[in-house]
């Protein structure tokens, strides 16, 4: 008797563990940050960003290598 009364009392606890489980399948920031591009100014997620030595973000179009003439 007492066997089965451990056995569900586990289940339970299993079933309770596996609800929580699929209520949080993943945890992800619902708005995404945006950083400012140094260079342009214009705002860009941060994950689309590039973080220079100094701590500034550049975006995609500024990320590359300083073109000749482009002002600073
Ligand atoms: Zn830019």
């Amino acid at each position: 008797m007492l066997k089965w009364v451990l056995l569900a009392g586990f289940a339970g606890v299993l079933f309770y563990w596996w609800r929580q489980k699929q209520r949080h399948p993943r945890q992800r920031p619902e708005v995404e940050s945006l950083v400012r591009c140094s260079r342009c100014g214009r705002y860009v997620s941060v994950h689309s960003a590039l973080r220079t030595t100094e701590g500034d973000f550049l975006c995609s179009e500024h990320a590359g290598p300083k073109q000749a003439g482009d002002p600073d």
